[in-house]
């Protein structure tokens, strides 16, 4: 968009004011607001910020940096009363104004300017798959209540139910259910207000329904949507959810194992590659139509898989939700609608057109932009190297692999347990991601230390869970 354009939406919507959002390593929005009438030069210089209080961003490139918008990305923000146009930025060096090697969301530029360089495809497109629950604010203040027990933190202002109690009773209702109907899914409403804010911002939902999990585990699954963009859209979905929520008096959380023995939330992508208008997926008469790309590709991911969780399941929750019985993934290989594998290629996706598999491993504590990026990485190398997942006992397999026999099951290649063996993985395994400098070492090595601190953190706190197993030894 032209800044003549830019001038013209806040002339004729009188906005006031201007947000700049951008993405820390962390995979949180940061922003800062400008009165619009500074909007030429902003545009031209962007915004200065201190870039050291900014987790992760520290190091090298700490201090002075700019936040330069991108103007492609202006909008009218749907949840301020003033009225609003919010931008999404690059994080820049302060002298050349280019985006720096920490910033994610030049991590996902670089990596479609790679996948150009590649030759290999000039697009790829992708369906992410938001799982979240919502809660009253109860639940978001409980330690305890993940655990699933009657031991109440010091911030938790009510008592929570004890050991035998369905958790769903501290959630609005009891009610659990795939596609669950109204009356018992009773948030068909701030679903479907969700989705129509969503399509104001050009993103485009393919459906919504509540999820399989305790009430009120919800889904929205949107359109094929163009990468890189796609990160920036589900940043501006996540905000939405969490937003809406708060106006219904409730709580979102993308939280992947928000309460324990029930269904968690992943966020699982489609993913496909085009090359002059054609889906490169696509060959009739290969394991399941797939082409040797795709299944190449596929090779790519699963075989980096356990470095790439490191970006796709960032959090010490993560692993919580990665355990069999829960339609979430625990082993690296793929099969046709298969439900327990880490990529299963959906049945009902079979034309030249539509076909595509789903890597099911991510969830919503990912920042987008780097999982994504290293998702392609991933794929790229395997298309590169010619990677045949049966060559490393990758799959296809089509059966439920959780009934295989013990022996055969550990053959699989697992995915990791927690935080601490994922950064391992990634510390070993990330030349990959260092191609067309996507990624580099300085921003790895900020995400591993960010990352064990976290780990650190929670494993050095007494668990509830540890009250009820060791109290009265
Ligand atoms: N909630 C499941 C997960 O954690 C997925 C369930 C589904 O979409 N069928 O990945
Ligand atoms: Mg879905
Ligand atoms: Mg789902
Ligand atoms: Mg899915």
């Amino acid at each position: 968009m032209e800044l003549k354009e830019l001038q013209h939406l806040i002339l004729a919507n009188e906005v006031k004011a201007v947000d700049l959002k951008y993405c820390g390593l962390d995979g949180k929005w940061y922003h800062i607001t400008f009165p619009a009438r500074n909007i030429a030069e902003v545009m031209e210089i962007g915004i200065p910020f201190d870039g050291s209080s900014i987790p992760g961003m520290r190091s090298v490139e700490s201090g002075d940096m700019v936040l330069m918008p991108d103007s492609k990305t202006a909008h009218l923000e749907s949840f301020y009363e003033t009225p609003t146009l919010r931008m999404i930025c690059s994080i820049c060096d302060a002298e050349t104004r280019l985006g720096v090697k920490k910033d994610p969301r030049s991590v996902a530029l670089r990596a479609h300017n790679y996948l150009l360089s590649t030759g290999i495809a000039d697009m790829s497109t992708w369906i992410p798959e938001l799982e979240f629950h919502l809660f009253d604010s109860v639940q978001y203040c409980s330690d305890s209540f993940s655990a699933g027990y009657n031991i109440t933190s010091s911030e938790c202002k009510e008592a929570l139910p004890d050991e035998n109690e369905d958790p769903g009773s501290l959630s609005l209702q009891g009610v659990k259910g795939y596609h669950i109907d109204t009356p018992f899914d009773q948030f068909y409403e701030i679903r479907q207000k969700i989705v129509e804010l969503i399509e104001e911002q050009d993103i485009k939902v393919r459906y919504h329904h509540h999820e399989v999990g305790i009430s009120a585990q919800e889904e929205i699954e949107t359109e094929l949507l163009a990468f890189p963009k796609i990160c920036d859209d589900v940043m501006i979905m996540k905000d939405i959810i969490r937003k809406t929520a708060l106006q219904y008096g409730l709580t979102a959380t993308f939280m992947p194992k928000p309460v324990f023995g029930h269904a968690g939330n992943g966020m699982h992508f489609h993913i496909m590659l085009h090359k002059n208008g054609k889906n490169l997926f696509y060959k009739k008469g290969g394991y399941a139509d797939l082409s040797e790309e795709a299944i190449w590709f596929i090779g790519g991911i699963l075989i980096h898989g356990r470095a790439l969780v490191a970006f796709t399941n960032p959090s010490t929750n993560s692993f919580k939700r990665l355990l069999p019985g829960f339609e979430a993934p625990v082993k690296l290989f793929y099969g046709l609608a298969n439900r327990s594998a880490a990529i299963r290629i959906p049945k009902y996706a079979n034309t030249p057109e539509t076909k595509r598999f789903e890597f099911r491993t991510g969830d919503g504590t990912c920042n987008p932009y780097l999982a994504m990026s290293a998702i392609l990485l991933a794929g790229l190398d395997g298309i590169k190297k010619q990677i045949d997942p049966a060559k490393y006992n990758l799959g296809p397999f089509d059966d439920n692999v959780f009934a295989w026999s013990e022996d055969k099951k550990a053959q699989l290649l697992s995915i990791p347990t927690d935080l601490k063996e994922a950064m391992q993985a990634l510390k070993e395994d990330h030349q990959f991601l260092l191609e067309g400098d996507v990624f580099n070492e300085e921003l790895i090595e900020s995400h591993i230390e960010l990352k064990l601190k976290e780990n650190e953190a929670v494993s050095a706190r007494p668990h509830p869970h540890e009250m009820l197993l060791y109290y009265n030894l």
